[in-house]
């Protein structure tokens, strides 16, 4: 709904619904936020008040309570009016106020920003998370509400939001499990960062709709016939299901089927009343339509991660067009649409599953735990938005135990989720019986043991933060570190932090060295020095993430002293043996402009400088032509002829631009080819693109275009590379 809202549908909604509300203390929020709000206006030019009533419905739609509704009414007014928390407090209660301040914090908290304030960002959001889960359900109703009205907003935010929304909010719904709000933000997000294919898969369905609809009316009567004169204790619904844009968008252009190879764009949705009916259902169906092979998935036996349950099938139907047919219980309907909402839903009701509630909530708290165990913010950031992903591997203990883990786990991963204490003691496994190694990547369906050692002192190896996937596995091996080797960690993350130094010729005075590496420090909550060689020790901190910050803080501090910033970092002053021919002039230090980099092979031309020598740039550099334009005489007379060497044996900057399908371990993958090859990198970034995809951008020292080619050749063969280049300035 797009509209107007009015304090009359909620009231009628309350009315109608079995479910008891304080209607007056809802009026009452309702009256208050309206008053405080009075005169702001919406994007749109709607009064601003829709919003909040926009959001309150969202939540009631869901099932949520009464202090939840008047939490939403009330969402913006301390951060966007007068009113103050306490004022909130005295009126609505405490559970309100604290409702009001969590989602309030949430909205100070920029998802994307500059590095350092990310880490600081994220515990904020971790902890509203933490305080009461129904701050990040109002959150949810509200991100939806704006995603509504996207369309008021100028581009720019357009697509910062929708990136935020997919990214974070979207996944965030998913493994609350609540199903309706995660495919509509997705959706609406979609439709701002890829409108050309949203449009496209909007077309595609449109031209088939009458026949879609026509063949699922048809199916959805034979089943209905078939079950009529069957025992069934309730009549069961039986109803057609619609497949999100987005969701066809990412089996047509993220697994390349094509639209006729997505088998469940047709879908049929069967309700029954018992887990022992659902069986029977799929009895039936399967005996009028001929099932396909390799599609029937059991998620009633072993549930998806975030608790969802039914039975799919594919099946062949009369005209030879195959469909999906999920199956289900009322109960696990409920859990499938509404997640973890379903608590509140049905709070009175005979449903009331703690347990489930219970297992959501331990995914929040998973993530608290990782902040603690984890000093490295990305990390953190990760796991909101990678160990979110939907696809989920199913391995089986011998026991018989179903466990399920993200995509690509491994060995280690499987030992820790079945108990920190067998992650410890892993010695090796067997999978189907057979012995495998630690870093063997699991399948559903695989019977996985684990083989422990007693063995006194037997603990975790260094090695296997790289094997494990889960974050779970990831800060288990963490803590264990931390807690177990103190002293050990602080020698091996000295003595990794010295040989970084050395590799980058840099030198800092042992009296100087807590001053320089004092942000790091503080960025990873680290006291005393010791502290951070422990972090280095024990994998908290990683080197790789943090040397080139270091390296340019150094070139800063110690470097402009010596007065050659523009020098590369690891070579020594160079002189005229720089392979370069300067006209007449023999004796004079020669820099690289870093306006365009020139490398060898590049058309170049020298500018002298007053007192810093020659600066060479390419002769399509801007700022040459610029000069050239500009004819003045004087300065025209500073520009001189300059050649290179045959003799290339030098080391210039360079600026390279990776662009690839965004994963987990892409920068990791692209930084082990660039030091395999001995590239120093002097520093890097990456960022994701609009259309989903990841650009990785590094600065690096490069001998020459031959060393250039090699390196490319050698990153496009990375696992989703799409292509390499060198920056254009
Ligand atoms: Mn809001």
């Amino acid at each position: 709904m797009n509209g107007e809202y009015t304090i009359d549908m909620i009231i009628q909604k309350i009315l109608t619904d079995d479910k008891q509300y304080d209607l007056s203390k809802i009026i009452s929020a309702y009256e208050f936020a309206s008053k405080a709000h009075e005169g702001q206006k919406r994007s749109s030019g709607q009064p601003y008040i829709i919003h909040p009533l926009a959001v309150s419905y969202i939540l009631l739609e869901l099932g949520m309570d009464t202090d939840t509704i008047c939490a939403a009414m009330l969402h913006d007014v301390v951060e966007d009016t007068p009113v103050t928390l306490q004022e909130v407090k005295k009126r609505f209660g405490q559970d309100v106020a604290m409702l009001v301040d969590g989602v309030t914090k949430l909205n100070q908290v920029p998802i994307f920003s500059r590095e350092e304030q990310q880490a600081e960002n994220v515990r904020k959001m971790v902890l509203a998370m933490s305080q009461d889960i129904r701050v990040i359900i109002i959150k949810l109703a509200d991100r939806l509400h704006n995603m509504r009205t996207l369309n008021y907003r100028p581009g720019a935010k357009q697509r910062k939001t929708a990136h935020e929304t997919m990214n974070i909010y979207a996944p965030i719904a998913h493994r609350l499990g609540m199903r309706g709000i995660k495919e509509e933000l997705e959706d609406r997000a979609f439709h701002y960062l890829d409108p050309f294919a949203y449009s496209e898969i909007e077309h595609i369905l449109e031209i088939k709709k009458s026949e879609r609809e026509a063949f699922i009316t048809r199916i959805k009567k034979n089943i209905a016939e078939r079950f009529n004169d069957r025992e069934f204790s309730k009549q069961p619904q039986i109803e057609g299901r619609v497949k999100s844009i987005y969701s066809i968008y990412k089996k047509m252009f993220l697994h390349h089927k094509s639209i006729e190879e997505i088998y469940d764009k047709y879908a049929v949705r069967i309700i029954v009343s018992t887990v022992g009916e659902c069986y029977n259902a799929l009895g039936l169906v399967h005996d009028m339509y001929r099932p396909i092979p390799n599609r029937f998935k059991d998620y009633i036996s072993t549930p998806k991660s975030n608790m969802y349950q039914s039975l799919h099938t594919t099946v062949l139907g009369k005209e030879g067009i195959p469909f999906e047919i999920q199956i289900r219980t009322w109960d696990m309907h409920a859990t499938a649409e509404y997640g973890i909402a379903a608590h509140w839903k049905y709070k009175q009701g005979i449903h009331t599953s703690n347990d489930k509630m219970e297992q959501r909530l331990a995914w929040v708290r998973q993530v608290i735990e990782a902040q603690q165990t984890s000093d490295d913010v990305e990390e953190i950031v990760r796991i909101i938005k990678n160990d979110l992903a939907p696809e989920d591997i199913v391995v089986m203990t011998p026991k018989g135990d179903s466990i399920s883990l993200p995509i690509d786990s491994t060995i280690i991963d499987f030992a820790y989720k079945i108990h920190t204490q067998i992650g410890h003691k892993t010695a090796g496994a067997k999978v189907d019986g057979k012995l495998v190694p630690l870093d063997y990547k699991l399948h559903t369906g695989e019977i996985c043991e684990i083989l422990t050692s007693n063995e006194f002192g037997k603990g975790p190896n260094r090695s296997w933060l790289n094997i494990a996937k889960t974050n779970e596995a990831k800060s288990k091996i963490r803590s264990w570190f931390k807690k177990e080797c103190r002293e050990e960690n602080i020698v091996t993350g000295k003595a990794e932090l010295e040989k970084e130094f050395r590799h980058y010729r840099m030198s800092i005075p042992d009296d100087e060295l807590e001053a320089f590496l004092m942000d790091d420090l503080k960025r990873h909550n680290c006291q005393t020095l010791d502290d951070f060689y422990a972090s280095i020790g024990y994998g908290g901190v990683l080197l790789s993430k943090i040397i080139a910050r270091l390296k340019d803080k150094y070139m800063k501090t110690y470097k402009t002293l010596e007065n050659n910033t523009a020098e590369p970092v690891i070579k020594p002053a160079r002189k005229i043996n720089s392979g370069i021919i300067l006209d007449k002039i023999d004796d004079c230090s020669v820099k690289f402009a870093q306006c365009c980099n020139p490398l060898p092979g590049d058309e170049i031309v020298g500018f002298i400088t007053r007192g810093h020598g020659i600066s060479i740039h390419t002769t399509s550099c801007t700022n040459y032509a610029a000069a050239l334009k500009r004819d003045s005489p004087e300065e025209l007379a500073r520009w001189m002829d300059v050649q290179w060497t045959d003799n290339q044996q030098t080391s210039l900057q360079t600026t390279i631009e990776v662009t690839a399908l965004d994963r987990v371990g892409l920068v990791y993958d692209i930084c082990a080819i660039l030091m395999e090859a001995r590239i120093p990198i002097i520093h890097s970034s990456s960022r994701n693109l609009k259309n989903g995809n990841a650009m990785f951008e590094a600065k690096i020292t490069i001998a020459g275009m031959d060393q250039l080619k090699g390196l490319f050749e050698k990153l496009r063969k990375v696992k989703d590379v799409i292509s390499v280049e060198r920056a254009k300035i």
